[in-house]
């Protein structure tokens, strides 16, 4: 790389090129946020599964571009291009909370999107699962953009079988519990998946642990069926209570309560949807932008990451962008804080190359 920094340009350098040839000076990853490549944050796009294995990249972005399973707005197919490119920054980033330039500690790639056609939910579901379990079978910690919540249950399973024979538990915020047995019917809808992912044994109830739920469902009966598995979760009343910090810290020892590893699930609507209106379920009262940023901060500074997924995010009902860019700041965040958990771990830098 130090060839490239005598040949190229940084968007940020303290001193302005001199002498560069203004058509090549710039590296695409340096070129402004609306130039160039539309992977997530310009990362090196990289889709095939035997490349993978041989860079065995930390961190892989994986798109889920699947809403066929929802119960209300469709458009979460939408999430992943979105949610790409919703920053304005180019080149390194800088992250000021956890002070680490995270793709210097990191090698990140961006592993495109699982091979989705429209009106078909079941090769959906599968296609999705395949490509997290290619994804996570390199090494990799796949961070999964959705999509619908549905496609939590084959990425969550995709994780979970890679990483047995170690447990894996879930920390999942969301405004609402998708642990229906159906919606309509529908055993795979975005109502659905966390029950099937604790009916087929992907995880135990017991570790399955929710965050920020408010409004008016699930119904009784199915809140009955969670109290019978042993799932916990906390109400956003309990965070106005007690505070995120505290809750958090909770839903962390209770997700690893016999678990070595966690899976995190963020549905965008866990945030209130006046600062998130993009989603297909909006719920009032829900947690503020700056809370979910930090719990991720706390969460992924705490454990061992192994999957993670953020899903709901339907960039068309949301003209000003602001829920797709507060869904790549859940990324940013996530990939900050394992990169400061390098860091803190005395292991070396592994920059992403490009
Ligand atoms: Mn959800
Ligand atoms: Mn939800």
């Amino acid at each position: 790389m130090a060839d490239d920094q005598r040949r190229h340009a940084g968007p940020n350098d303290e001193d302005p090129p001199v002498g560069l040839d203004p058509y090549t000076e710039f590296l695409d990853y340096d070129l402004p946020a609306y130039v160039g490549s539309t992977t997530f944050q310009k990362l090196p796009f990289l889709t095939d599964a035997d490349a993978l294995r041989a860079r065995r990249p930390d961190v892989a972005i994986v798109g889920a571009p699947f809403d066929d399973a929802v119960s209300h707005r469709p458009g979460a197919r939408f999430g992943p291009r979105a949610v790409r490119v919703a920053s304005y920054h180019a080149g390194s980033l800088n992250s000021l909370q956890l002070d680490i330039q995270p793709f210097d500690w990191l090698d990140c790639i961006d592993a495109g999107d699982a091979p989705i056609v429209p009106a078909n939910l079941a090769r959906g579901h599968e296609v999705i699962r395949r490509k997290v379990l290619e994804v996570a079978g390199s090494g990799a910690v796949p961070i999964v953009i959705g999509g619908d919540h549905s496609i939590t249950f084959p990425s969550a399973s995709a994780v979970a079988e890679v990483v047995a024979p170690r447990r894996m538990g879930i920390v999942h915020f969301d405004a609402h519990a998708d642990t229906a047995n159906s919606t309509w019917g529908v055993l795979a809808s975005h109502g659905t998946p966390m029950r099937r992912l604790i009916e087929s044994g992907a995880v135990e109830g017991r570790n399955f642990v929710q965050v920020g739920l408010r409004g008016y469902w699930p119904p009784p009966a199915t809140l009955a069926w969670m109290q019978d598995h042993g799932l916990r979760w906390h109400l956003m009343t309990e965070i106005e209570e007690r505070g995120a910090e505290a809750v958090v810290a909770d839903a962390i020892a209770e997700a690893l309560d016999g678990p070595e590893v966690i899976y995190l699930s963020v549905d965008i609507d866990v945030i209130d949807p006046g600062m998130a209106p993009g989603t297909g379920t909006p719920e009032p009262g829900g947690l503020l932008t700056r809370e979910l940023l930090r719990a991720i901060r706390q969460v992924v500074g705490r454990v061992e990451l192994v999957g993670m997924d953020v899903v709901e995010v339907a960039p068309v009902y949301d003209v000003s962008e602001v829920t797709a860019s507060a869904a790549h700041r859940c990324i940013m965040e996530a990939i900050s804080a394992l990169a400061a958990r390098r860091r803190q771990r005395g292991e070396d830098p592994r920059p992403t190359t490009r």
